[in-house]
């Protein structure tokens, strides 16, 4: 433990020194926090599925694995285990570039209607096996909105694998809908929910609802902080309301802005 304050009570100039040193030190304390438990999630999220690539491969290597149902079951885990860690590795990826300022998206007319088809299709097997029904409802005459479209997809791949992940039974719901002033797309779940005392963090990095909670799921808490970042970045904002153990609904919403509002803002 480290403490660098400094017990100064004059009100003069070195008073405030003091106190703009203490504040640094404060920050470099929470600094060091975030820091410590950056590594040790990360270094934990990493093992995991290493840990069963090995052992799944080494089984099969080792040809202790007969009958063919078995050895598609852990070929299966290897493949799930794998793109687990890829996803994990390009979440690290984007984070880095965030924090050095260096993200850049590259912005286009986009089609919200086909990236949710796109992203609903690359997560309809992940509902099925979970029993949970997947829908949309998806409106007719979406404007086109500026934005990134792998990073959108991105965003909205977040947002279902969330919903999938903490929703044991009932449906998740992703609808797209053109308001008088925004395009509002929303991802709404019947899930676990998430405590309201909780909900202002949940978009910070690392942050992860409830210790006991995140140890069953697993994560990494950096999902929604991606999500956030993108949409910001793309001139959206996102709401979320949520209630235990009724569900959660994630809305993105785009103003219809003027094309040279708009393009202004990208510059
Ligand atoms: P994680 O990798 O932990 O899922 P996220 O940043 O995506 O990280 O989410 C942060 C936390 O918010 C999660 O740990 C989870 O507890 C909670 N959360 C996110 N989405 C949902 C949801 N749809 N329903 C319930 N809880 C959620």
């Amino acid at each position: 433990n480290w403490d660098a304050r400094l017990q100064i009570r004059s009100r003069d100039e070195i008073g405030m020194l003091g106190d703009s040193i203490n504040d640094l030190a404060a920050s470099l304390q929470r600094y060091r926090d975030t820091r410590r438990a950056f590594f040790s999630t990360i270094s934990h999220e990493l093992r995991t599925p290493v840990t069963y690539l090995q052992g799944y491969a080494k089984v099969l290597k080792d040809g202790l694995v007969d009958s063919d149902k078995e050895k598609k079951q852990y070929l299966s885990i290897i493949y799930q285990e794998s793109v687990r860690l890829e996803h994990l590795i390009s979440d690290l990826f984007d984070l880095s570039k965030m924090e050095e300022g260096q993200l850049k998206l590259s912005m286009e007319w986009l089609d919200l209607k086909e990236i949710v088809q796109t992203a609903v299709q690359k997560v309809k097997l992940k509902a099925e096996n979970k029993r949970l029904s997947l829908q949309t409802d998806l409106h007719d005459s979406i404007p086109l909105i500026r934005g990134d479209h792998k990073r959108m997809e991105q965003v909205l791949l977040n947002l279902l694998e969330n919903a999938i992940q903490y929703t044991e039974k009932g449906n998740v719901v992703v609808q797209l809908v053109k308001q008088k002033e925004a395009t509002v797309l929303s991802v709404s779940d019947t899930g676990i929910g998430i405590p309201e005392d909780e909900l202002p963090y949940i978009f910070e990095r690392f942050y992860r609802v409830e210790k006991s909670r995140a140890r069953e799921y697993g994560g990494t808490g950096l999902g929604l902080s991606i999500v956030k970042k993108y949409v910001d970045m793309q001139g959206g904002t996102v709401q979320v309301d949520s209630e235990m153990g009724k569900g959660t609904t994630f809305r993105l919403i785009f103003s219809h802005e003027t094309k040279q509002g708009k393009d202004g803002m990208k510059s």
